[in-house]
């Protein structure tokens, strides 16, 4: 989401006549597009703004702008302007769109910009300029905000209530895309299964994914994140019928215990969880699932994290994005008994080693198997090679030259090692 709100951004400087440069010290403007979802994520935004100063105390011109999600929580935008005073343009959530105008005010009357709009705007930006950066991929918002209030969690306070774009809008712009020759597009959303509840015309994910599936060409669909209370039995259908939607479901559990998912405001049982699950593996066979997982949550005892390594090992998860609880201002959780840090750390090691384990055994039963992999990069730090995802989005890195980058090709896995797939193109 926060990389293609980047593109969004940089689309913006672009049609103003900037172009993209390797290093700071070259930079006529730096924006910051900021998170927030986890305290690291705050500071390392931070640390990146202190560390910009010495070049704008010798560049005195340079144009430095914080946007993004940090910037929408209470009283960020005073603290910005105490602690960083060298930042000219602060923007909002909501005040993305104002970009243009305040570097043109900084640049042709020196007067700084801090535009905070605490309300939230129900209309839908369309026709965004972009400027993307993701190769053969392309990522295509469908909606935004969120409505689900889990009790950990600050989107909802800094990104406002679902918007949904209206459906022509979401099929043009993939048309398009398809068009332009990106041959895998990611739709994307806070919880896309509750896309077109907010437009009131009938609008509905599986609707939505169904007209998709009917756009003709030679490319893959992928989406994020489904909510698994929303996740509904007419998407998985529609995944198992489509040739072009990937197999493969991010579909974050968080806690694999029924008390914690309670006090998380998750809305789901870890038995209604294991239904879907079940229901997915029964449908779309080889289906990559996988999903993000929390440790540390307030009043979460051995036995629930039990629990959570319980669910790990029923579902086996191609790969999961593990975090330990951070506290956000402002949210239900913070004001719950916090759990030790270093009982946080211990189970997060136990935690990422039962993944490990999993993703392991799973990448064993990829060798000697041939799949079709969209050449997506040259692989890193291996001259003479490239990388791609299967359909499962499993990372596959082969011998070949970047002409192939964009193209599927056909690739037998010779070797696995933990999340890593090595193979060899094959003619099939
Ligand atoms: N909308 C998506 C997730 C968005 S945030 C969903 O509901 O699945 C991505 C992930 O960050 C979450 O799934 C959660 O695991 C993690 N996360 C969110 N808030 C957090 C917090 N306060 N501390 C630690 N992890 C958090
Ligand atoms: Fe945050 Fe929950 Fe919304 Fe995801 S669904 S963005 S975790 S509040």
């Amino acid at each position: 989401m926060n990389i293609h709100e980047s593109e969004k951004i940089a689309g913006t400087l672009q049609a103003m006549g900037y172009t993209e440069c390797d290093n700071e010290e070259d930079a006529d403007v730096i924006v910051f597009n900021t998170c927030c979802i986890r305290d690291n994520a705050e500071k390392r935004a931070l640390g990146n703004i202190g560390a910009i100063k010495h070049i704008k105390k010798s560049k005195p011109e340079l144009i430095l702008a914080v946007v993004g999600c940090m910037t929408q929580q209470d009283g960020a935008g005073l603290n910005l302007r105490q602690k960083y005073p060298y930042v000219d343009i602060v923007l909002g959530t909501n005040n993305l769109a104002e970009l243009n105008n305040a570097i043109l005010r900084i640049k042709n009357s020196g007067k700084k910009s801090v535009l905070i709009d605490p309300n939230e705007r129900p209309e839908v930006l369309e026709g965004e300029l972009k400027y993307r950066t993701s190769g053969c991929n392309a990522w295509l918002n469908i909606m935004y905000g969120c409505n689900n209030f889990c009790t950990y969690c600050i989107v909802p306070y800094v990104r406002g209530r679902e918007r949904s774009r209206k459906m022509q809008n979401v099929l043009d712009e993939f048309k398009t895309l398809v068009d332009q020759g990106y041959k895998e597009i990611t739709l994307l959303g806070q919880n896309v299964n509750s896309y077109g509840h907010d437009l009131n015309d009938g609008s509905n994910f599986a609707k939505l994914l169904e007209e998709i599936s009917k756009i003709e060409g030679k490319h893959r669909v992928r989406f994020m994140t489904s909510h698994p209370k929303d996740l509904n039995r007419d998407v998985i259908d529609i995944i198992a019928d489509s040739k072009n939607i990937c197999n493969n479901i991010h579909l974050p559990i968080q806690s694999g215990s029924n008390k914690i998912l309670k006090l998380m405001n998750r809305h789901y049982t870890r038995e209604y969880y294991l239904e879907t699950i079940d229901a997915i593996k029964a449908k779309i066979p080889n289906c990559g699932i996988t999903t993000d997982l929390m440790v540390g949550f307030p009043y979460e005892e051995e036995e629930d994290f039990e629990d959570t390594l319980d669910i790990v090992r029923k579902v086996k998860y191609s790969s999961a994005f593990t975090f330990i609880y951070s506290v956000r201002k402002g949210t239900k959780a913070s004001l719950m008994p916090q759990v030790p840090p270093e009982v946080s750390k211990d189970r997060i090691k136990r935690l990422i080693a039962e993944q490990n384990k999993i993703t392991k055994e799973l990448s064993k039963g990829y060798e000697c198997k041939v799949y079709e992999v969209l050449c997506e990069d040259n692989a890193p730090k291996k001259v003479g090679y490239v990388c791609g995802r299967t359909d499962s989005g499993r990372l596959v890195t082969f011998e070949g030259s970047s002409d192939l980058i964009g193209q599927f090709v056909n690739v037998k896995i010779n070797k696995s090692q933990s999340a890593s797939l090595f193979g060899e193109i094959v003619e099939e």
